[in-house]
């Protein structure tokens, strides 16, 4: 996980320049979008910096902030999972009700061939709709859990800190 975090940053060049003393001197701006505020001294720091000014280690700080996004992000998408399970089961347990409907013509075949007709077949008609109903509402209600699941495992440490810039400039 470090060496991932160390990567990204040496790629993106997020380090400040070092020539430039005086901008080394101050604190950024707390809506950069290249800072963050060390936990210890409330103080804006560069997000490229190891060590905030007063010692703290920022960069512990970013992987902690990192994993707690993470885990938020498997939370969010098991409970989605939970709630669509929670709203299908009543429609799992008429797709059961369903069933002995569907043996109707199957018994008539074996015990009384002489009743037997294609029409025989209607009785599979409302496992056949309740299915079909349940499809689709089920298809509905995981929509947002494709896009989840998507970001479940497309996620990168860039995308977490998009999403930090993007709620920073929200604020
Ligand atoms: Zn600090």
């Amino acid at each position: 996980m470090s060496r991932s975090v160390d990567r990204f940053l040496d790629e993106q060049e997020l380090f400040p320049s070092g020539h430039s003393a005086s901008r080394e001197a101050d604190r950024p701006n707390a809506h950069n979008v290249n800072a963050m505020q060390c936990a210890a001294c409330n103080q804006s720091e560069y997000l490229s910096r190891d060590y905030c000014r007063c010692g703290h280690y920022l960069r512990g700080q970013l992987e902690d902030e990192y994993l707690t996004w993470e885990k938020g992000l498997q939370a969010n998408h098991k409970s989605m999972l939970e709630v669509i399970e929670r709203k299908m089961k009543p429609m799992r347990y008429l797709i059961a009700t369903t069933i002995p409907f569907m043996l109707v013509p199957l018994a008539q075949l074996t015990f009384w061939p002489d009743n037997f007709s294609i029409g025989s077949f209607l009785y599979w008609a409302p496992a056949m709709m309740v299915a079909g109903a349940s499809a689709v509402i089920e298809r509905f209600l995981k929509r947002p859990l494709v896009l989840s699941t998507f970001r479940l495992e497309n996620y990168t440490f860039q995308s977490f800190l998009e999403e930090r810039r993007y709620s920073l400039n929200e604020v």
